[in-house]
């Protein structure tokens, strides 16, 4: 195998535990992961909290125990509460768009046990922990959720992350961190305006998502590229966007993406790889994620699965440091 990509835990081994809770992040952390991800938003007293969405409703009892603090469009919002009323919702595993069904059914069953919400200091804390007690040197992914959105809510969770990090001794490009963003413009004004020296990841994402007023189409092209090499060190396309299936035999063929990227210096970690969602063209999960690392060479994979990545890339748990 060529130089061995990271492994990135993509919300904890979330293929086994509902996703962002420390139980998912420490069983990620066994498997051998070599980055554990964080999602983050702020609460009503803009505590750092880890969380995929601004709403808690797909994954939390947040309707059944707070009935009434619901917004305008039916959705409750991390922002709109405390830290310490967020710390008494149960978290369960996550419910589809509509929040009719478990979205993946075949995970970690839906309202069984008892998981709760986690700061991004609890977390970091954790980490950095197991990290000395283990000598290993695991890294940290953070990702700054909807910051337009936040900081018309009055808050800059950029700021308040990028202080916290420093707290915890993330400071230079040599420290095991990534900050990653889907908002272009916010990834310039951490380099350019809150003077961020950690290595950058800008994550792109379909126009169709509506996630920011990015263009994603113009940020895929060699111009779009070339901007973001300017403040960042890598890209995080999705998957779909590295590969087309051949009319002929419906074979995998590279977009060119992940080579127009390295040529012009940044890294591409690619999301998200789960072996309960292999991709038509692939034979098995271990076949997607050796065709990405063997003939597209990508730098790195966002995985639910941490233990069959490695697997598949023959490494063996807790080998890697
Ligand atoms: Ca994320």
């Amino acid at each position: 195998m060529p130089a061995s990509p990271i492994v990135i835990a993509h919300r904890g081994a979330s293929g086994y535990l509902p996703e962002h809770t420390q139980e998912a992040k420490a069983l990620a952390y066994a498997m051998g992961a070599d980055f554990l991800e964080q999602d983050v938003v702020a609460s009503r007293d803009d505590q750092l909290i880890v969380s995929h969405d601004i709403h808690l409703d797909r994954v939390s009892d947040v309707a059944s125990r707070f009935p009434d603090r619901h917004r305008d469009d039916g959705r409750f919002y991390v922002r709109d509460f405390e830290l310490q009323e967020l710390q008494t919702l149960n978290i369960h595993e996550r419910l589809n768009d509509d929040g009719s069904a478990a979205a993946f059914p075949g995970r970690f069953p839906l309202h069984k046990g008892r998981f709760r919400i986690v700061t991004l200091a609890q977390e970091i804390e954790m980490i950095q922990g197991m990290n000395r007690a283990t000598g290993r040197n695991v890294g940290i992914y953070p990702e700054i959720k909807a910051p337009a959105w936040h900081r018309a809510e009055g808050v800059d969770v950029s700021a308040l992350l990028l202080a916290m990090l420093d707290d915890y001794g993330y400071r230079s490009a040599a420290d095991p961190v990534f900050v990653q963003c889907f908002d272009a413009a916010e990834v310039r004004r951490l380099k350019n305006e809150l003077d961020c020296q950690l290595p950058l990841i800008q994550l792109i994402g379909e126009n169709s998502w509506a996630e920011s007023d990015t263009d994603y189409d113009y940020l895929r092209s060699e111009a779009g590229l070339r901007e973001i090499a300017a403040t960042a060190i890598g890209i995080g396309p999705w998957i779909g966007q590295l590969y087309t299936l051949a009319n002929i035999d419906g074979q995998p063929v590279s977009t060119g993406l992940v080579k127009l990227a390295q040529q012009l210096g940044l890294a591409v970690h690619p999301y998200t790889f789960r072996a309960d969602a292999v991709p038509p063209g692939f034979a098995s999960y271990a076949a997607l994620v050796q065709w990405f690392v063997l003939e597209l060479k990508v730098d790195g994979l966002f995985t639910d699965f941490a233990d069959k990545t490695l697997e598949a890339l023959q490494l063996r748990p807790l080998a890697r440091s």
